[in-house]
């Protein structure tokens, strides 16, 4: 099943050639979805062969330019190019205004329905509960009201072994335990599920950082994750620099993926002062076995 993940802009409050701002087009299992829509976002996704008409709905982590600038224009051409299905676009407060004004002023209208839906910034909320994947957003520490996000699959049932059921005649309520993976007793004993079923793929899970300072409910809604995208805007030596404007280091980034158990950890809002991203990997690779720095254009498959 397809879980890719495509990083679209990876750089830090200005836009240049090589790296654009922030920016991610998420196909899950053909569910495709947009984080942030820094500006440049709808001549990314061309270049990137992704059909933004295809999308479902749009995720804005908070309302500072190089994340949501590209929006309005995004928006413009998916109504030029005459989209009639409904678009859901989560974020803070004040973007249904901001989006409304938008459109007044220019005295233009859209061919398609915009829900736009709040998020919280106090708890972890359900912003798509799909039949296989879910979207849960998570509030961060920022400057201003900021949100991350995860997504991730259900995890399936595990796989009866049906002749062993039948031959010691389990009741059904048992076998339904057993595939959701508990320890049900049975005659006087509690069955182990791994001896009667086949365990299933573990359930992947991507994780988005937004622009933000460590924090605990990222380490809590980030446990276990097969990826995260941790905002590194800054190296070690600018720490002070990090703390002044509410975004993490690498070190803060490696050492929360490693707090979190976190599979894969992907560095990216990179301020374009630095030019050595491998020294960049290598200091969070000190707190964290396996690091990479994103690029634009880079596609990760969740899980591979
Ligand atoms: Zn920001």
């Amino acid at each position: 099943m397809t879980f890719d993940v495509v990083f679209l802009g990876t750089g830090a409050a200005v836009p240049v050639p090589t790296r654009g701002t922030t920016s991610q087009f998420v196909d899950i299992h053909g569910h495709m979805y947009l984080i942030d829509a820094g500006e440049g976002v709808q001549l990314a996704l061309r270049t990137h062969k992704r059909k933004f008409q295809k999308l479902k709905g749009i995720f804005i982590s908070h309302m500072h330019g190089d994340h949501v600038l590209g929006l309005p224009g995004l928006l413009s051409t998916m109504s030029l190019l005459g989209r009639q299905q409904a678009l859901d676009v989560w974020g803070p407060p004040g973007l249904k205004e901001w989006i409304d004004q938008t459109w007044m002023s220019i005295q233009a209208h859209l061919s398609f329905p915009i829900h736009v839906h709040c998020w919280d910034d106090e708890a972890p909320k359900v912003l798509v509960e799909g039949e296989r994947h879910r979207l849960v957003s998570i509030p961060v520490k920022h400057r201003i009201p900021c949100c991350g996000l995860r997504v991730e699959e259900h995890a399936l049932p595990w796989k009866l072994k049906g002749m062993k059921a039948k031959e010691a005649k389990l009741p059904f309520h048992v076998r339904q335990a057993l595939k959701r993976g508990e320890s049900p007793e049975f005659e006087g004993q509690q069955l182990d599920p791994t001896s009667w079923c086949v365990a299933p793929p573990a359930a992947r899970s991507y994780v988005y950082s937004a622009d933000t300072r460590p924090c605990q409910s990222l380490r809590t809604q980030g446990q276990g994750a097969t990826v995260m995208y941790h905002d590194a805007t800054f190296n070690a030596a600018d720490a002070d620099r990090a703390k002044a404007t509410y975004h993490s280091t690498t070190v803060e980034a490696g050492r929360l993926a490693r707090q979190a158990d976190v599979g894969t950890l992907l560095l990216g809002h990179i301020s374009l002062r630095y030019r050595d991203l491998e020294a960049l990997r290598c200091e969070a690779e000190k707190e964290h076995g396996r690091v990479l720095v994103a690029y634009d254009g880079l596609v990760w498959h969740v899980g591979s």
